[in-house]
């Protein structure tokens, strides 16, 4: 028989009762397969809490790397706080952009090394006053003291 290790019973030392593994002289498990499937079970909340995390981490990294790429300041009115910042399309094309890289487009641009040509940062003011091809006031009063 074989002694399990976590819940210390014996159990025949089997496939049935332990699961195979290279890494022990016997070929089989320290754990009991139910040992395994109670700890999997408890693991499962803790494991699907800290793979969150690391996704949110890695998309926080990537933000930031976006925004040192492009210039870490909005290139109409030149506000630099970082939360403000958004991603511009050149000419647009954003959407066009989002559905061929699966919604991945700081991964996408990570992986291409951030190409500069027709991409460009905007602060979420700029960006929304330029939807639609509009002129930002920023430029408009630009131009009207130009003028
Ligand atoms: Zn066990
Ligand atoms: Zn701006
Ligand atoms: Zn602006």
């Amino acid at each position: 028989m074989k002694h399990c290790s976590r819940c210390k019973t014996f159990k025949p030392p089997t496939s049935e009762f332990f699961a195979r593994t290279k890494k022990n002289k016997d070929g089989l498990d320290f754990w009991c397969l139910a040992c395994k499937r109670s700890w999997r079970k408890e693991n499962e909340t803790v494991w699907r809490k800290s793979y969150r995390e690391a996704g949110a981490r890695y998309r926080a990294k990537l933000r930031s790397l976006m925004i040192e790429a492009y210039g870490s300041k909005c290139v109409c009115c030149g506000e630099t706080e970082l939360d403000f910042l958004t991603l511009e399309h050149i000419g647009g094309g954003g959407n066009k952009h989002r559905k061929e890289c699966n919604n991945q487009i700081l991964v996408d641009l990570n992986k291409r090394g951030w190409p500069k040509e027709g991409f460009t940062l905007l602060c979420y003011n700029c960006n929304l006053s330029t939807r639609f091809g509009r002129i930002c006031p920023h430029k408009r009063q630009i131009m009207i003291q130009v003028a």
